[in-house]
């Protein structure tokens, strides 16, 4: 196997890659070979005159269906058996993505990530080849490219060397199930407002319990569920 955290992604539209990522932090560390992409044309799998990807949808109804056939035999192209990469389909079906789950993604050897496009995927080809679906939130795109280039940006950045100090990614959002405190810089004053003077003590523990606090009550407010889950954590 070559070196670095490797990924794949299967889609209609290979020209979107690496887009975004080919820029800034993640840019950089594909320059560096600190990850490698490979984006792949799932419509130079079709078999049929027309290079037709998608059919209408059994039983009726709008819009269009990614053929199982052809799905399948561009997944079977660049994920062999063998592939310890996990192969996720990304949907709005799937399971919300977590920190955790990219925690865990950046850990292992890479990723093949396969976008949907029209009404999405037939069924069918989702289980044959045991697809873990993960969905990016409660809100529908038109196509599983956004969502791909989400995922792997949050993966990219927890890959070693990528981000400046390695504890970086420690104290942020959701790694603790608490959303972060909220963070000053120069000028010293705003349009008439200053800086919370303990952040400017020096006092380093009086800096913790500050931050921290602040944590607590934004998680406590803004998002009761990961409360929820904080507290049952700590208990
Ligand atoms: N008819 C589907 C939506 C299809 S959107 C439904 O109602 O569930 C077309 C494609 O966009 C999907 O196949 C998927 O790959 C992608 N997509 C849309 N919303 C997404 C989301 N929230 N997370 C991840 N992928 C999404």
């Amino acid at each position: 196997m070559s070196e670095g955290w490797s990924a794949t992604v299967l889609t209609l539209f290979p020209e979107m890659f690496p887009g975004p990522l080919g820029v800034s932090l993640a840019g950089r560390a594909l320059e560096a070979g600190i990850w490698r992409l490979e984006a792949v044309d799932i419509r130079s799998f079709a078999t049929d005159r027309h290079r037709s990807v998608d059919d209408t949808p059994a039983g009726g109804g709008p819009g269009m269906v990614m053929r199982a056939d052809v799905v399948a035999a561009a997944v079977d192209a660049v994920h062999g058996q063998g592939d310890a990469r996990p192969l996720i389909y990304l949907s709005p079906r799937g399971r919300p993505l977590t920190q955790q789950r990219v925690r865990e993604l950046a850990e292992g050897p890479g990723v093949t990530l396969l976008c949907g496009r029209f009404e999405g995927l037939d069924q069918r080809v989702i289980e044959a080849r045991n697809m873990e679906e993960v969905s990016l939130g409660d809100f529908v795109l038109s196509g599983g490219e956004p969502a791909a280039l989400a995922l792997l940006d949050a993966v990219i950045r927890l890959l070693p060397g990528v981000m400046g100090k390695d504890a970086s990614g420690e104290e942020e959002s959701f790694e603790s199930w608490l959303l972060e405190y909220p963070h000053y810089t120069r000028p010293q004053e705003f349009e008439g407002r200053g800086i919370p003077p303990v952040l400017t003590s020096g006092d380093h523990k009086k800096v913790k319990e500050w931050r921290r606090a602040r944590a607590e009550e934004t998680t406590r407010e803004r998002r009761p569920d990961l409360w929820e889950k904080f507290l049952r954590e700590r208990s």
